[in-house]
């Protein structure tokens, strides 16, 4: 192994990793806890053909660290973790690895619960799950909280209303032009929630029959994919991948807010600053999709699982990127610094 392991973790912040093997599976996995100063480390699992044992670790560090400030800025009680198995899903992914990875799941006596990803699925979680009973997002029937992209979009949308509030003194999006890249999963049910708000919508995925659904459904003008991001429009709303905000799309950008949530939108903390310079109001996609992990936070309500009370939980991302927002502006850092200030210090009030 290449990187300094213990390094790595004292510079992110991590308080450990654990390394999982099981030979008669092919089970490889490496489950990263960042934090458990605000409760147990909650992230997914990623399941990935990785070229290395270092590449992994890269990501399960990243993803780890990064599952702690959403939980912190969803105000959750609930800590960062994540899981990674380097394993090609569509090959090797069989029941019995997926029993062995809940096996080391359960071994770490619910420090961290775990969830799907990238390359897993709902049904894989099922598998996972009659190992251990730390594991989240089941389908409502078994016990859990189902698809949690419904709830990302809700609090996309409370996103978006705080910064049109923000930006134009008003929550209302009643003719606001909203471009969406990707209408998958959350993507789709945004442009239903932002089609019945009164948005014009524009949509790009490179997936046609996507695109097709969604403007018979809700009106949207579809745009080419390599088009959407510099549409002309009120607010843009990355949906599709990350790292998609750099130098060279930023300047192209012809919006007024981003707003979205697609994870790790922009490709380096320096490209908040280029978006604060262009004069674009970003709402960090960590804040703005942080919907997903509170309707995942419902499950462990002594009532059990509700999507009433969970909406009205997501609801809270509408005063979250107002405080966000306006400390950005009045302490004179960008939206990014604000939001992970605000991570902090929740995480700093609850470790003492
Ligand atoms: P998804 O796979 O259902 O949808 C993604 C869509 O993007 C697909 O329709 C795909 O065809 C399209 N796409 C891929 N490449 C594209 C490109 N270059 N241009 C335009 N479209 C492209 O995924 P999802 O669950 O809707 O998640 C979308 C994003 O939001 C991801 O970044 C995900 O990590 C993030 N996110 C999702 C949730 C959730 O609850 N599902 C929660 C938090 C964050």
């Amino acid at each position: 192994m290449g990187i300094r392991v213990f390094d790595e973790l004292d510079r992110g912040g991590h308080e450990g990793l654990w390394f999982a093997s099981d030979p008669a599976t092919g089970m490889r996995s490496i489950i990263g806890i960042h934090s458990t100063v605000r409760g147990p480390a909650l992230g997914g699992t990623r399941i990935l053909p990785y070229r290395s044992t270092d590449e992994a670790l890269i990501d399960v560090l990243r993803l780890s660290r990064g599952m702690t400030y959403k939980a912190a800025a969803a105000g959750l009680p609930l800590g960062g973790g994540k899981a990674v198995i380097i394993a090609d899903p569509a090959t090797a992914k069989t029941p019995e690895l997926l029993k062995a990875y809940g096996r080391a799941v359960e071994s770490l006596g619910g420090t961290y619960i775990t969830a799907e990803d990238v390359g897993s699925t709902v049904p894989d979680m099922e598998i996972v799950a009659t190992q251990t009973r730390h594991v989240t997002g089941l389908p409502i029937e078994s016990g859990g909280s189902g698809d949690p992209s419904p709830a990302t979009a809700h609090g996309v949308l409370a996103a978006m209303h705080a910064a049109a509030e923000f930006i134009w003194g008003s929550a209302d999006l009643d003719g606001r032009s909203v471009a969406i890249q990707g209408v998958g999963k959350v993507g789709s049910e945004l442009a239903r929630l932002l089609a019945a708000a009164g948005c014009r919508l524009a949509v790009g995925d490179t997936n046609p029959r996507a695109v097709e659904s969604i403007v018979a459904e809700t009106g949207a003008r579809a745009v080419a994919t390599d088009a959407i991001l510099y549409e002309e429009c009120d607010i843009l709303a990355p949906c599709a991948l990350g790292a998609i905000l750099d130098a060279t799309t930023i300047p192209r950008l012809r919006c007024v807010a981003v707003v979205g949530s697609a994870n790790n939108m922009l490709l380096g903390p320096d490209d908040a600053t280029r978006l604060e310079a262009a004069s674009i109001t970003y709402v960090p996609d960590f804040v703005a999709n942080g919907g997903g992990i509170i309707n995942i936070a419902e499950e462990f309500h002594p009532n059990g699982y509700s999507w009433d009370r969970a909406v009205v939980a997501v609801e809270r991302i509408h005063d979250t990127t107002l405080e966000i927002l306006s400390r950005a502006r009045s302490e004179g850092a960008n939206t990014l610094q604000a939001a992970e200030a605000l991570a902090e210090s929740r995480l700093s009030a609850a470790s003492v």
